[in-house]
């Protein structure tokens, strides 16, 4: 369905701001991963993190080439036969090599944005990295200059001769939303909920 596809700069970035998950592949020794990681885009750059010691980052910044893929479900379509169910979906996927961010002060920078960028306000309420902490993790970063984007949106598209059926035809909408937040069990009284994590749950309570 190369109808589906898309190259603007616009379509890949609103797909990409509205996931939190992506999956990041690449292969080592000839073994391919698929890993599942937090991402956020900055500009022209997908930023995800990881511990220094794990197979991914070291394998990412030791160049391994990378693809990343982020899949939004927006909906099951239930057709009236059997080849025209499908789903409604948003997906981009990113071809290049994720490198780390490098230097003290730029990797700082780049974990803050990327918090900052997944929890708007989030990064002042809470203590601050050690630098022991800060050497622990690190930053990939991935351009967006490889990439395409798919997506498929609306009702069944059935066999002209099948609308006259009496079976029911329709979407079925999916989404991910906020709940109500679960305090810590161990959080001291009488405190309110962060300005950001409010903000966050309000922006994404979603709609019926
Ligand atoms: C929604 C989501 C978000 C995540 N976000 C982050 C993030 O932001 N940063 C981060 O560092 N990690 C994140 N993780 C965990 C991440 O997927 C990896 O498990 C982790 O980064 C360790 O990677 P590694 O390369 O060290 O794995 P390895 O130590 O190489 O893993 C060893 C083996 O464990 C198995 N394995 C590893 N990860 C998974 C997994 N997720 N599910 C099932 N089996 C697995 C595989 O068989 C793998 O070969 C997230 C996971 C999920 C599901």
């Amino acid at each position: 369905m190369p109808a589906r596809a898309a190259y603007d700069r616009e379509t890949i970035h609103a797909i990409l701001d509205a996931g939190l998950v992506a999956h990041v592949a690449f292969a080592v020794d000839g073994q391919p991963y698929v890993i599942p990681t937090i991402y956020a885009r900055l500009g022209e750059r997908v930023l995800f993190h990881g511990s220094a010691a794990s197979r991914t980052v070291r394998a990412l910044a030791a160049g391994a080439p990378a693809c990343l893929t982020v899949t939004l479900l927006d909906g099951l379509v239930l057709a009236r036969s059997a080849p025209h169910h499908s789903v409604n979906y948003r997906s981009v996927i990113v071809l290049g090599q994720a490198l780390p961010v490098e230097g003290s002060e730029a990797h700082e920078a780049a974990l803050r944005a990327f918090t900052e960028r997944i929890v708007p306000g989030r990064w002042g309420e809470i203590r601050a990295p050690t630098p022991k902490e800060l050497r622990a993790v690190r930053v990939l970063a991935l351009d967006l200059g490889e990439a395409s984007a798919k997506l498929r949106t609306g009702p069944p598209l059935d066999d002209e001769e099948d609308y006259a059926s009496d079976v029911w035809a329709g979407v079925v909408p999916l989404r991910t939303a906020a709940g109500a937040p679960a305090a810590d069990p161990r959080l001291e009284e009488d405190i309110p909920l962060s300005p950001s994590v409010a903000a966050w749950i309000a922006a994404h309570r979603g709609s019926e």
